[in-house]
């Protein structure tokens, strides 16, 4: 299974939803998922919407006034990187894009030394530092965020965090999203992914922030109505599939590399959570040929045949079995080409 899917569970969880207009702020599902999540996290108020990129791009927005101004984050980030330039054409921000030094995770000095903050005319000053965490499967370690939220605080910048996937940091971490949330003023949360929920994600702020980004939602066509079945999917996959599964879906990332490692296929970064990022050049083998076995076996993968790298991610839907099958598959090809 490529990527998850409701259970008859969650579908179960969906028939009891309200059916309230949440345009209105009527809708009792959609109300109590937006309170269960700021408590979650710590924060006072939550807005549910379609997306991550919407409530990023819309979190991004409502921290800003207008420009000149810039937003700080890794260059990998996938409020830079994959919304479609957003940042330019929503919030008409400069950004700068860092490349960590350490090609995992930014750290204090790398933000503190490239932050702009000066009444010089030549500069776009900056309002956000956006972090991500995890990005592509890397959990950003705590004091590092810690340290860089407290700099923010000093000069009045806003942190705004990139959670997609902070579920599969928390989980593996052990850390409470509560306790993330104390070092950001806006934090994004996708329902759907690996947490399983067929749609939508929360943005969480505090009271003033929240009413801006519901105005600005609206503006952008993201005001919705029933929208009580969807935010009953949301809440059921949070409630049953974190933090738990997420746990065991890193387990099977990591035997998948352990196995692939085992073959000769290059591991490119540590597997932290859910993701594996390989590289086949070593063994010969093309992405090319690698999806056609798999393919022939039910397993899907995306990868790149030009520079024969793939990224291989695991979710609560994926069994033990179906690694073990992945990688017999894989040792199968392997062996060969050699
Ligand atoms: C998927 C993802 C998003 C965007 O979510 P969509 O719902 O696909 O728009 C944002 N950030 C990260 C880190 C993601 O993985």
């Amino acid at each position: 299974m490529l990527v998850t899917t409701p259970t008859e569970q969650m579908f179960e969880a969906m028939i009891k939803a309200t059916r309230g207009d949440d345009v209105f702020g009527e809708d009792h599902s959609t109300n109590d998922l937006e309170a269960f999540v700021a408590h979650l996290t710590g924060h006072k108020a939550a807005l549910f919407m379609t997306s991550g990129t919407m409530s990023n791009q819309i979190a991004i927005r409502s921290h800003l006034s207008q420009p000149p101004h810039s937003i700080l984050c890794d260059s990998r980030s996938h409020i830079y990187a994959f919304e479609a330039g957003g940042i330019a054409y929503h919030s008409q921000a400069q950004v700068t894009p860092l490349n960590p030094i350490n090609k995992m995770h930014l750290t204090f000095g790398e933000v503190s030394s490239n932050i702009i903050c000066t009444d010089d005319i030549h500069y776009a000053p900056t309002r956000v530092i956006s972090l991500e965490n995890t990005l592509n499967g890397l959990i950003l370690p705590l004091n590092e965020i810690k340290n860089i939220s407290e700099l923010a605080r000093k000069k009045g910048i806003k942190m705004h965090l990139d959670g997609a996937r902070i579920w599969n940091a928390s989980a593996e971490t052990g850390i409470k999203l509560s306790v993330y949330g104390e070092y950001f003023d806006s934090m994004t949360l996708c329902c759907s992914k690996g947490i399983g929920a067929p749609i939508g994600s929360v943005l969480v702020g505090n009271e003033e922030f929240i009413k801006k980004a519901r105005h600005l939602r609206k503006l952008f066509g993201g005001g919705w109505r029933q929208s009580g079945l969807l935010a009953s999917a949301a809440k059921f996959a949070i409630e049953s599939n974190f933090p738990h599964k997420q746990k065991e879906s890193h387990i099977l990332a990591r035997r998948l590399a352990t196995g692939l490692h085992g073959y000769g296929i290059l591991i490119t970064q540590p597997v932290h959570t859910n993701m594996v990022f390989i590289d086949t050049t070593a063994v010969n083998v093309t992405i090319d040929t690698l999806t056609e076995h798999l393919a022939s076996r039910g397993i899907r993968i995306c990868g790149d045949n030009q520079s024969n790298t793939a990224r291989l991610v695991t979710h609560y839907q994926i069994t033990p079995r179906a690694v073990e099958e992945f990688l017999q598959v894989v040792g199968e090809v392997v062996k060969k080409t050699i």
